[in-house]
């Protein structure tokens, strides 16, 4: 068996970091979870309260902690845009802030520290698909530009940090991930368009549904993510991880209208501001560097989402928390 190691998972109550705090504590590791719960419920982490080998602890990452540790996966942060969208300011704090914060950490403690960063980095990009040598076209004052520029600032102090300090550091530039305890009130367009077809409301495309995503389920992403964390000495990344296969909104529509049976017919609205129009990550190097590849499809793992959006009480998920 694998040496057990003391690990922070920040946002670790979310979507991803639920999933992989079940992986880290199922290896045997010493898992501490932390998270404010703003766009999560300790429901999501419930059943783990169980085991010896895991710690849940309510903090913002844009305070100060001091624990010691040997690992830090950075996940904390709102991904959905309604969300990210929803206090600007505190998410570049949480970004940067909480960056500096598990940073420093790493440094004190000579941790390993492994940050979520996006696709978002790449915003509406000029080369397709897109590698990590591309440097991305983001609008520095648009709606979006609190998640982008945040996610570009921390993976600047990443590199810094390893630079200055010699910190152990992975960047994972995640691309638009779905499956099981996403937030079914995110507003992203899986959890829509589910939830729109299982209820048998209109189903909203965005602009003319044209634009593209390549759409990765939870499981292959969280494989990615400890295989980075684990991967060689001296590669700090940037890594793309994400499923290559892309589709167009409308494509994706078609699929969950075919799983779910739904009657559901299409409405079209505008394009939000700054929207990219498509999206595909190049994975040459994951595939390289990590040999890791995605091995879910669309439909295997559109599947299993919309299983667990029937059997879910939507009621007792809630918008994100006021105040915030
Ligand atoms: P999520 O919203 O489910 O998880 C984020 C978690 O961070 C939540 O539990 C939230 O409560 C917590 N959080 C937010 N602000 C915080 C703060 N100030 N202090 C402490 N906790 C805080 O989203 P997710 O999809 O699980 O995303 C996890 C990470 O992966 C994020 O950093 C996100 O930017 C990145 N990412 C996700 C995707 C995707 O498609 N899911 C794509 C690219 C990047
Ligand atoms: N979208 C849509 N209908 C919805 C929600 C989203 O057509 O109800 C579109 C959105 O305009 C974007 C794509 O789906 O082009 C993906 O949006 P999402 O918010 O899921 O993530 P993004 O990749 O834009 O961060």
């Amino acid at each position: 068996m694998a040496t057990s190691k003391r690990i922070v998972v920040t946002g670790g109550a979310g979507f991803l970091g639920s999933h992989l705090c079940e992986r880290l504590v199922a290896e045997g590791h010493d898992v501490i979870c932390l998270d404010n719960f703003f766009t999560s419920q300790k429901t999501n982490v419930l059943h783990l309260l169980d085991y010896n080998n895991f710690e849940l602890i309510r903090h913002d990452v844009i305070q100060p902690i001091y624990l010691e540790v040997d690992e830090v996966y950075n996940l904390a942060c709102p991904a959905a845009p309604g969300h990210y969208q929803y206090n600007p300011v505190k998410t570049t704090k949480t970004s940067v802030i909480g960056a500096i914060n598990f940073l420093g950490m790493a440094k004190r403690c000579g941790a390993k520290i492994l940050q979520a960063s996006t696709s978002e980095v790449y915003g509406d990009p000029e080369v397709h698909p897109q590698p990590e040598s591309y440097r991305g076209a983001v609008n520095t004052i648009g709606p979006r530009a609190c998640y982008d520029e945040g996610k570009r600032v921390a993976e600047t102090l990443f590199m810094d940090y390893r630079r200055m300090n010699g910190v152990d550091v992975r960047l994972v530039r995640i691309f638009n991930t779905y499956g099981p305890r996403m937030h079914p009130f995110d507003g992203r367009v899986v959890s829509n368009f589910i939830r729109q077809a299982l209820a048998g409301e209109k189903i909203t495309i965005f602009g003319d549904g044209l634009q593209t995503r390549s759409f990765c389920y939870r499981d292959d992403l969280v494989e990615g993510l400890v295989r980075m964390m684990n991967g060689p000495k001296d590669f700090p990344g940037p890594i793309n991880l994400g499923n290559p296969d892309e589709y167009t909104m409308l494509e994706l529509a078609e699929e969950i209208i075919r799983i779910t049976g739904s009657s559901s017919k299409l409405t079209f609205e505008p394009l939000p501001e700054d929207d990219p129009t498509r999206r595909q990550p190049d994975i040459t190097l994951a595939r390289q560097v990590l040999d890791w590849e995605p091995t879910v499809s669309l439909t295997d793992g559109l599947t299993k989402t919309i299983e667990w959006f029937r059997t879910v009480d939507l009621e007792a998920f809630r918008p994100p928390t006021p105040n915030y």
